[in-house]
């Protein structure tokens, strides 16, 4: 059972790497904490309305609501049996304190990636209105225009809200000031894995990451 965390600003591809390491260890559960708030915006849930001013500013959203709700994820059967990544978080040192509190990690996996490729996977960043599937219409359009490769549906594709150029700079910012130095903080637990992740890695170097 592994516990994993993938670390890397916005755009560096912790989603397309999670769909990865799903492919080699399908019952791992992936918590995405962004995807937790965004299905919770879509519901209009009591958590979803909380989180959307600062989602829309790309601002975090307050630790005690984050933390809170990893939380409870975390304490669910499907975690205890088949391990986690965790895509989003923590982001600042308080969110990695409290999930010392909770959890022994196995590896952080630092996705690296040019500054030039972050900006144009998150400006043309697109997805699936029905099944969610993520494209890009730079580097990953679906094989049949206006088709969607995984649930084959004529659907209309959807833009996150916070993809844009204005939201993308103060993502980039918290990124650098409130997230990065974490990198640190877990290197000096000796846990920090780093990979280039301008493209996708072949399954081997996959599982030699995940150490499997
Ligand atoms: P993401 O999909 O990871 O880019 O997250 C989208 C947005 O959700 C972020 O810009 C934040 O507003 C919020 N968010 C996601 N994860 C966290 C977190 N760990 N702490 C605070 N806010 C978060």
């Amino acid at each position: 059972m592994k516990k994993l965390i993938l670390f890397g600003p916005p755009g560096a591809g912790k989603g397309t790497f999670s769909s990865q390491i799903k492919d080699v260890l399908p019952d791992i559960v992936h918590i995405s904490t962004g995807d937790i708030f965004r299905e919770n915006l879509k519901n209009e849930t009591p958590l979803g309305l909380k989180a959307k001013s600062y989602m829309d500013k790309g601002e975090l959203v307050p630790d005690d609501v984050t933390i809170e709700m990893v939380r409870e994820r975390l304490n669910k059967e499907d975690v205890k049996k088949n391990g986690f990544i965790l895509d989003g978080f923590p982001r600042n040192t308080t969110q990695a304190e409290a999930l010392s509190k909770m959890q022994e990690i196995d590896r952080v996996i630092l996705l690296n990636v040019p500054r030039d490729i972050i900006i144009k996977r998150i400006l043309g960043r697109y997805s699936c209105l029905s099944c969610n599937e993520i494209y890009n219409k730079y580097f990953m359009k679906p094989k049949k225009e206006g088709i969607c490769d995984k649930c084959g549906s004529k659907i209309e594709f959807k833009q996150r809200p916070d993809d844009t150029e204005e939201t993308l700079k103060n993502r980039l910012e918290v990124y650098e000031k409130n997230t990065k130095p974490l990198i640190e903080y877990y290197k000096n637990q000796k846990l920090v894995k780093e990979i280039d992740y301008s493209n996708k890695l072949p399954e081997k170097k996959v599982k030699k990451v995940i150490g499997i």
